[in-house]
């Protein structure tokens, strides 16, 4: 498995990477899906919607307050680390990431692409006024107002329902269609659009490696599924490809 996929690293000429919420999980950050996926009583899907912020900003901001506490204590595992490191020795061009944490830049890696926006981005609620901000750390009150037209401001990600930012999404895509390989890495393969990153590269005749301590829906297009947690596999990987 792990020799199958490192084969396919060398004999590769544009290698890309596609991350979800499982590369962070170990980094003490929850996945949306399957255990520890629940914040009180809510699912995710129930909160990260604009129908949600509309009928409750207040609830919606506490759990992102409490994301917020959890993200600023990560840091980045082995797996973020080996995608960095891939990436600085130039087999790596790439992460296409769906997380809103941040980690891919902290460990190091260039070339990142955020899909789904970032959760210390803040911008105004009311899509006339253009006002957006960086926090450093989860605002005090809550809900916050934007300072220039007293609306409710909301993190600047991308919540179910809505579009993805086309910038990042034409980039992704203009990734996607280059490569002859993308390793995907824990994620559910469950958000659309996102989750069409890799058979974009399929579709052009490219191969997928994918990394997940169990299936996803792209495991059965999956050219090399490798069931291991993410912190493990990559190292692996980078050593047999002596980094
Ligand atoms: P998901 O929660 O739907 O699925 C997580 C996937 O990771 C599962 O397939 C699971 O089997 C796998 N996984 C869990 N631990 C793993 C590990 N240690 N190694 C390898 N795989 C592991 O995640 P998703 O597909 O990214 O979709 C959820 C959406 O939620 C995304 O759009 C993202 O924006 C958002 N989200 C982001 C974060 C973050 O920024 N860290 C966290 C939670 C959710
Ligand atoms: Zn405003």
């Amino acid at each position: 498995m792990f020799n199958e996929a490192i084969e396919l690293i060398k004999h590769s000429r544009y290698v890309i990477a596609f991350t979800g919420a499982g590369i962070s999980a170990e980094s003490g950050i929850p996945t949306f899906r399957g255990p520890n996926g629940l914040w009180r009583r809510f699912r995710a899907e129930d909160l990260a919607t604009p129908e949600a912020f509309a009928r409750n900003p207040t609830l919606v901001w506490e759990w992102y307050k409490w994301r917020m506490k959890v993200i600023s204590r990560a840091k980045p595992n082995a797996a973020h680390l080996a995608l960095a490191k891939m990436e600085a020795a130039g087999i790596l061009r790439a992460v296409i990431t769906q997380n809103v944490d941040g980690l891919h830049t902290s460990a190091g890696s260039r070339n990142v692409i955020e899909l789904h926006g970032n959760i210390w981005r803040i911008k105004c609620s009311n899509s006339i006024c253009n006002f957006k901000s960086m926090l450093s750390e989860p605002p005090e009150e809550i809900p916050p107002k934007c300072p220039r037209c007293g609306s409710l401001l909301r993190p600047d990600v991308v919540w179910f329902g809505e579009p993805l930012p086309p910038e990042a999404w034409e980039k992704a895509v203009t990734e996607a269609s280059r490569a002859d390989l993308v390793i995907v890495i824990g994620t559910s393969g469950a958000v659309m659009p996102a989750a069409l990153i890799p058979t974009i590269t399929k579709d052009k005749g490219g191969k997928i490696i994918e990394i997940n301590i169990g299936g996803s829906a792209i495991t059965p297009i999956a050219d090399v599924f490798i069931k291991c947690r993410a912190s493990e596999a990559l190292p692996k990987i980078t050593e047999g490809l002596g980094l």
